[in-house]
């Protein structure tokens, strides 16, 4: 008998960005057409763009959000590494001081991160994406506002560069349109009730330049020097990322009342006054390559539409969960979004009733994780804005900062760690009777005393040759 072929559904996706092509490379397989609508002009090279003014800043990419990307867009690491991007292996690729102390690296790999600049991710994404069968770009073109009614969205109108209207009728309307966006109006507009949201501001600024490294990048580690929430005072943190054309993109950060500037000059100052002056020593070694980049824009902002019933529209990445950037957590959230999306769309038609309010539920559950986390450490920082913490989120930390003083010296510790923060698991794993067990019985070793360089991260500290025997 034959079988009556599924429908082909129409998607329309608003925003070209990061979460806009990884949602079109989710619903390519399932849809006849998708339009992205973006109100700039894309670049075919890895090249800074308007529309992406987080880009100046550094970015790193946990292994969750990578093979999330990875299972959309197979090959895309490839794409990345032969561009020179850095994959980092997780915890001996990195010279961190967490609040417990400064990390061992004489540990099997628990996880890796990608670290390059923002405009090779995105450019590796978007290529793929926009090479999928049925995708079609449209830049230079931004929606005006929605069709539809207050229970179903059925479009969009757009207006082209030249003045012109469209009307772009669709099944389903993804907004991606980043943190700004204006979805919240554009669905007043049709009389469909605020979805509710929520605000955590810890005032972190955040302020970014880029370095000629005084060597070559392949194989260097991430530095990282972390807040503690538990001193008094501010919490001020930075990292040197490796990343592309032996460069290190460099990221101070600062709660309220302890900011960084743009002052060039107090660039370094500010590193040497965190909790170590190794980022400034480094830097003490590096040419600068432009200015100091300084963004405010930190906010942890929830908007739930998984609570909607909005029949035919969701949001996906920032328009929903923009997270403090601190954390490192937004493009990994979306791509894991983005994949629960193509997830969803394999089994159930992406026309059929409730799809979208199914779809996102299941965006919403990577980013509700890396929320979590995001928030749980931003509401301790004095002069914190929402985020109320009741006596189990203060139990929690607890248990959070003894399993970080452990993991400086145990393995189950920085293995749970780490899967949590790459977002490959939730928190709930924390809760493992192992991983409870590593942290009652505490560190193994004392704590270092310094961080601990190989023989060629010591020569660079100290402006000596680099050994070419080590790394
Ligand atoms: C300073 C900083 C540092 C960060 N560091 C990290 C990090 O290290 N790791 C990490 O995972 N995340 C990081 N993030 C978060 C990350 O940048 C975001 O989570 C990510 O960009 C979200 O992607 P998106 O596609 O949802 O939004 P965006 O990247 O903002 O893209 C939105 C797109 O929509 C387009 N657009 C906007 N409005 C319209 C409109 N009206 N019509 C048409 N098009 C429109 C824009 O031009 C853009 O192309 C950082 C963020 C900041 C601010």
């Amino acid at each position: 008998m034959a079988t009556t072929p599924r429908p082909r559904p129409r998607v329309l996706i608003l925003g070209g960005g990061l979460s806009g092509t990884l949602a079109a490379a989710a619903l390519a397989p399932y849809s006849d057409t998708i339009d992205i609508v973006e109100r700039h002009a894309l670049p075919d090279t890895p090249q800074p763009r308007r529309g992406l003014p987080q880009a100046r800043h550094a970015h790193m990419l946990w292994s969750g959000g990578a093979d999330a990307i990875e299972s959309l867009l197979p090959g895309t690491t490839e794409m990345w590494l032969s561009a020179n991007a850095r994959r980092v292996s997780i915890p001996n690729g990195m010279i961190s001081l967490s609040p417990g102390g400064w990390y061992r690296r004489c540990w099997p790999e628990a996880q890796y991160l990608i670290s390059a600049s923002r405009d090779l991710i995105d450019w590796a994404v978007r290529a793929q994406a926009l090479a999928l069968p049925g995708v079609r770009l449209r830049s230079e073109a931004e929606p005006v506002r929605l069709l539809g009614t207050r229970t179903r969205i059925t479009g969009a109108a757009i207006r082209h560069k030249d003045g012109s209207e469209e009307s772009i009728e669709a099944d389903l309307i993804v907004d991606a349109t980043g943190r700004a966006s204006r979805a919240p109006s554009w669905l007043a507009e049709l009389g469909i009730p605020a979805v509710p949201e929520t605000i955590v501001d810890a005032g972190v600024t955040y302020a970014s330049r880029r370095y000629k490294a005084p060597v070559e990048t392949a194989g260097w580690p991430v530095i990282n020097v972390q807040a503690d929430a538990r001193l008094a005072g501010p919490g001020t943190a930075g990292s040197i990322l490796p990343i592309e054309g032996d460069e290190w993109m460099v990221v101070l950060s600062g709660t309220r009342g302890g900011e960084p500037t743009s002052e060039e000059a107090q660039f370094v100052t500010f590193a040497r006054q965190m909790r170590s002056p190794l980022i400034a020593e480094y830097l003490d070694r590096a040419t600068p390559l432009g200015p100091v980049s300084v963004t405010r824009n930190t906010t942890n902002r929830r908007r739930h539409y998984e609570k909607a019933h909005i029949e035919g529209f969701i949001a996906l990445g920032d328009s929903a969960t923009a997270l403090n950037p601190i954390y490192a957590h937004g493009m990994s959230a979306a791509a894991q979004g983005a994949r629960a999306l193509r997830d969803l769309a394999s089994k159930s038609d992406v026309t059929s009733k409730g799809f979208a309010r199914r779809a996102q539920r299941a965006i919403s559950r990577p980013a509700a994780a890396a929320w979590l986390l995001a928030v749980s450490q931003d509401a301790c920082f004095p002069h914190a804005v929402g985020g109320t913490r009741t006596w189990a989120d203060r139990l929690a930390t607890r248990y959070i900062n003894r399993l970080i003083t452990t993991a400086c010296s145990d393995f189950t510790a920085v293995q749970a760690l780490s899967d949590v923060m790459t977002l490959q698991t939730s928190g709930a794993s924390l809760a493992h009777p192992r991983v409870v067990l590593a942290a009652v019985r505490g560190p193994r070793l004392p704590p270092l005393s310094g961080p601990a360089l190989t023989p060629a991260e010591e020569a660079v500290l100290r402006g000596r040759p680099v050994p070419t025997t080590t790394a």
